[in-house]
Formats: structure tokens, sequence, C-alpha cells
């Protein structure tokens, strides 16, 4: 059996016989299936230990902090972070960004200053961007882009000026599958004295990140795209940068001292994450992160580079298909069918019992920059199959021929 076959095993959604219709599941890069230890992890907690964190002193307590922090020691691992302070737990990619977002133009930035975005962000990653530097009196410049969508870095260095004191880019495009060159990007940065900002959503199902080496600033990621639950979310951060910077939001766990007129702030991680966290979940993350370290990204590599090209070459031979994108580093395929709306084809792929992504994805400013009001995105991961290839080009087929009528 070949290893992807055997892994999809690991996944129920996969094998269930629950539903009315056999689907087959082509948009991981929205989210992605949970392996049965992840479910089972959250089961566990739930039926065994389920107690707040870091509050009590009792038996279920402990244990439940016990886990909740094993968490944060396996995600310390998986980055290569120097500290456990340094990974702070959010509710996804979207709160990292709004914490980055609203403390560090706060404590970093003035009035006049400028962010580096490009415009095919994640909406995520431009929007809490605009509403920090709207506070502030700050600017946002755009950052131009090569014709596949990737940053072009010599452009780039032009664009930087004095007024420059932070760069902001995905590490992987939701859009077009195209990665950055991350590491010439925060070289360019730490020369020029500007700090680096990643938004790493789409690249961290996919490719080992090692934010030491990288020197990034910050990075973040969503646990539901890493196998792990909903609701769970991780922001890397320099420890001399988040020590500087104040709060996020207040409540219990984020303090040290509360009088009626002043409070102070707990050390790191916790002054970031007040209130009760996603316990549940982030157990359910560390699951999640041992199950993909235990595949091993040499593994997902091979495995999606080859079912990648097999979709590519395909889909290549489908008359009227229009690509976006020229690299594919993750394996995500975007395209539209010359003369048909996007939403026609989704619909009827949906009907044959085929997930994939339509619309803008998420990125409006990425829609003007293809000039094309709405894409269909193919996103695969591990366990997907060449025979899902298949099936899928069989439904887009009939599909097209059902619309060209
Ligand atoms: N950035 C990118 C590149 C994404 O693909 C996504 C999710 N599609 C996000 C940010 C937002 O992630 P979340 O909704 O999990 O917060």
């Amino acid at each position: 059996m070949k290893l992807n076959e055997k892994l999809r095993l690991d996944f129920p959604f996969l094998n269930s016989h629950n539903r009315e219709k056999n689907v087959v599941y082509l948009d991981n890069a929205a989210t992605t299936q949970k392996p049965k230890a992840v479910i089972e992890s959250i089961t566990n907690y739930y039926s065994n230990y389920n107690s707040n964190v870091h509050r009590g002193e009792h038996y279920t307590s402990n244990l439940a902090t016990e886990r909740f922090e094993e968490t944060r020691k396996k995600i310390k691992r998986l980055l290569n972070a120097d500290f456990n302070e340094e990974i702070i737990f959010t509710s996804g990619t979207t709160q990292s960004i709004n914490l980055v977002a609203q403390c560090f133009v706060d404590k970093f930035l003035d009035a006049g200053d400028e962010i580096l975005i490009g415009p095919l962000e994640h909406h995520a990653n431009i929007v809490p961007w605009q509403i920090a530097c709207s506070r502030m009196g700050a600017k946002i410049k755009e950052i131009e882009l090569n014709k596949g969508g990737s940053i072009c870095v010599s452009r780039l260095k032009k664009s930087i000026s004095q007024k420059t004191k932070l760069i902001v880019f995905q590490h992987t495009s939701n859009v077009t599958g195209e990665s950055n060159n991350i590491k010439e990007i925060i070289n360019l940065c730490k020369k020029a004295g500007i700090y680096s900002f990643i938004d790493g959503a789409q690249a961290i199902a996919h490719e080992k990140i090692n934010v030491k080496e990288l020197n990034c600033d910050f990075f973040c990621f969503s646990g539901h795209k890493l196998f792990g639950p909903t609701g769970t979310g991780v922001l890397y951060g320099k420890k001399e940068l988040l020590k500087k910077m104040p709060p996020y939001m207040g409540g219990g766990e984020m303090i040290e001292t509360v009088s009626m007129q002043d409070s102070s702030w707990n050390g790191l991680p916790h002054k970031f994450e007040a209130g009760t966290p996603n316990i549940a979940g982030f157990i359910g993350l560390g699951e999640a992160v041992s199950y993909v370290s235990n595949v091993g990204f040499d593994n997902i590599k091979s495995i999606e580079k080859h079912l990648s090209e097999e979709l590519y070459n395909k889909l290549c031979e489908i008359e009227g298909v229009i690509f976006y994108g020229d690299r594919r580093n993750v394996p995500i395929c975007t395209f539209n069918i010359k003369g048909i709306h996007s939403f026609d084809i989704g619909s009827l792929l949906s009907e044959q019992g085929v997930c994939v992504r339509t619309g803008h994805l998420c990125a409006q400013p990425a829609t003007v920059f293809f000039k094309s009001t709405s894409f269909i995105r193919v996103s695969l991961s591990f366990y997907n199959t060449s025979n899902e290839i298949s099936i899928f080009i069989k439904s887009l087929k009939r599909a097209i021929k059902m619309l060209s009528k």
C-alpha cells in the first residue's frame, strides 16, 4: 500500500460512511482533516480531566495544565524557537495578526511611518494593518509583485524608505500556492533595520519551519490548517519584542497584580493570553504536531510533489484552462475555465461530491492583480490520492460539458 493510502486510514472524515454522499475533499488550504488521535485526545480531555488551566491546584487542573503546556513545548520544537515564552496561543492566524497589528504598531510605529504589504495577501493580513495604521496615522505602502504573484525582492529593496518600519508578507499564497523567498526578504529587513512579520498559514502543513534560522521577528499560523482543531492558533515572536509590547486583551491570567486603579502584567506568554483558552483545542493541536512530526516533512513533500504534478498535468490537458501563479511550492492549483463562471463549475463539482474552493479566496486585491473576479482552487494534502485526482478531472470535464451546451 502506498504511504498516502496508508496515512489516510488515520483520518475518520476520509473513511466516513455516515454521509449521504461520498466526497473527494480537495479544499485542504481552507482547512485540513483531523487524525483520529487528535479527535480522541479532545474526547479524552472532556471525559477524563476537564478542568481549567493555570488556576487550580487540584489534580485534574494540574493534569490539564501539563498537557496544555506540553503543546507549547511541541510547537517550540516544531518551529525551532529559542524559548517557550515566544510561543503565544491565539485563536488562529487572524487573531495572531490582529495581536501584532495592535500591540506592535502601538509600541513601535509613529504617525507617518510605513508598513509594506503586497496585494496577494489574505484579507486577514491586510485589514488588521489598515485598522492599526488608521489609529496611529501610519501608512500602508503596496509591495510590487512578480508576474506570478510573489514578492520581487529587488523592487522591494527600492521601495524601502526611512519611514519603513515593518514588512508584512505571507510565506505561501493561499491563492497561487507560490512561496515568497522569505529568507531573502528577512535578510533585507535585517540589513535595513526593519521588522518582519510572516503569515505562515499556508506553509505550516507543507514544510519544516525554522524561525531561528530564518531570523524573522514574527511568524504565525492556524492549528486547523495543521490537522489540528479550529479555534487554535500560534504567534511566534522574538522574546525581546514581545516583552516590550503592551498586552492585547485584559482579563484573567494576563495580570500579575490588580488594584482598583491599576494593574501589572504577567510574564510571557501569559501576558497575551487573557481568559480561559481553548484547552481541548490546544491539547488536540499537540497531538496534531506529534502526528505530522511522525509522518515527517520529507514524506509529506514527496507525496505532495507527486500528486501536485499529476493534478497540474491533467488540468493542462483541459481546453480553456487559465492558471494563476507561476510556481506551485505547495499543492495548490488555482485556475478558471475560459467563458465559464467559477461558481457554476464549483456547484456542479459539489453535486458530484467533489469539494473545491471557488470565489475571491479572501483575497480581493488578488482578483484585481490577476484581473479575474473569482477563481477555482484545488488544494491537496498528503492523504489525497491519484484516484481522487482522476475523479476530480472526470467530474470537471462533465461539468464543463454541461455548461458548454
Ligand atoms: N492567511 C492565509 C494565507 C490564509 O490562507 C488564511 C486562511 N485561509 C488566513 C490567513 C486566515 O486564517 P484563519 O481564518 O485560520 O485565521
